[in-house]
């Protein structure tokens, strides 16, 4: 990762680099990443700069052999542990990071911006969930143990750290109390009130920036070779979380537009027998997916809210400004709060594994009789 390849964060790579320069990289660092951010890049990038033969200018060269590791995530002093699971092909007794370091390494090169919900469907277990730690032991102990292989450092990177077991947060702790020479952990976790107090204390934390829209733009726009208006428009929407607007520049396409169009679809043609199958779809998505799914669609309503009522101009193109186009006046004063409340309120039972399928086809219900409400005060204007 080189230093232009992750979009703002001035003052991080600033604070990374000049560690590096001066040898005084902590052994734990824990980034604290914001929903969609940039952590693993930054975490990234910092591992890069630490393995590079020849740094330049706060940068990696580039060119040398480790830079070549690092790129293609192959580094052999450079270990990652990730949230993993059973899947048809990999029994759960045997799942840990090193049976999926191919998908995980594709995964990367894909697309370092990488969601938590993307990596659970790229390896197939996006009904369920990712765990650290169940079966990391043995080859976790090996990699603690053997020297560095080129003579530099070790790095461990542990992506959604939030998502570790009791036994493996200990065996964490150990290293980090009684830490070996030129062995670094980079923790990385968008939650970290989750984490043991014992591994906070022994970490230096560092926090992840707010990024504006136009740097965020500027980096769509040189990255993705997308227009300079159409980056512009995506980073605004975006509202700092860099994964979707990554993600849209690549795809063009918000990932649960067509979820949250058809869901109001059918509530607008109060099709019972269709809310009945869109909850039972939706409810086989797992939590992460769903709670995602609760993000995207408060971000609509949002958006849907000030093109009818306050009359901002949204910036967006196509199929996508049809449906906001003709949605948007159905939502105004008279139902944005409650359907809000709705959705945070579903999101809230999902969470607390209330029956899913109820819990979505409640709302289906509810949803219907905001959205009649909103209809007929849009018709009242
Ligand atoms: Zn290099």
């Amino acid at each position: 990762m080189r230093r232009n390849d992750i979009p703002g964060q001035d003052e991080l790579k600033e604070v990374f680099t000049r560690m590096v320069d001066q040898e005084k990289l902590p052994h734990a660092m824990l980034i604290h990443g914001v929903e969609g951010g940039v952590s693993l890049p930054l975490a990234l990038f910092l591992t890069s700069y630490l393995m590079c033969d020849s740094p330049e200018g706060g940068d990696i060269c580039g060119t040398c052999p480790s830079c070549s590791k690092t790129r293609h995530f192959t580094h052999p002093d450079v270990h990652f542990v990730v949230p993993v699971n059973g899947t048809k092909t990999i029994r759960k007794e045997l799942a840990n990071t090193d049976r999926f370091i191919e998908d995980w390494r594709e995964a990367l090169i894909a697309n370092p911006f990488l969601s938590l919900r993307d990596w659970y469907e790229r390896i197939g277990i996006e009904r369920s969930q990712g765990f650290i730690g169940d079966r990391e032991g043995k080859e976790f102990r090996q990699k603690l143990s053997l020297r560095s292989y080129e003579g530099k450092a070790k790095v461990f990177i542990i992506w959604h750290a939030d998502r570790m077991n009791p036994t493996f947060g200990n065996k964490i702790l150990k290293n980090l109390e009684e830490p070996s020479e030129r062995t670094h952990f980079i923790v990385v976790t968008e939650q970290p009130a989750q984490l043991l107090t014992t591994i906070l204390s022994r970490t230096q934390r560092v926090k992840e920036e707010h990024i504006s829209d136009e740097s965020l733009a500027a980096f769509l726009e040189h990255t993705y070779d997308v227009t300079a208006e159409r980056a512009m428009n995506l980073a605004f929407r975006a509202e700092g979380n860099v994964h979707s607007a990554t993600k849209e520049a690549q795809e063009n396409d918000d990932p649960w537009l067509a979820e949250f169009r058809e869901w109001m679809r059918l509530c607008y043609k109060k099709d019972l027998v269709g809310l009945f199958q869109w909850s039972e779809k939706m409810a086989k998505n797992n939590r992460d997916a769903q709670r995602q799914f609760v993000s995207g669609a408060l971000k609509m309503l949002d958006r849907c809210f000030r093109m009818g009522w306050v009359e901002t101009p949204i910036p967006m193109e196509g199929e996508e400004a049809s449906f906001y186009k003709g949605f948007a006046p159905f939502i105004n004063a008279s139902n944005v709060r409650q359907f809000m409340d709705l959705l945070e309120e579903a999101s809230f039972h999902v969470e607390r594994n209330v029956n899913e399928k109820l819990v979505w086809y409640d709302s289906s219900i509810k949803a219907v009789r905001f959205m009649h409400a909103g209809k007929k005060a849009a018709e009242r204007v």
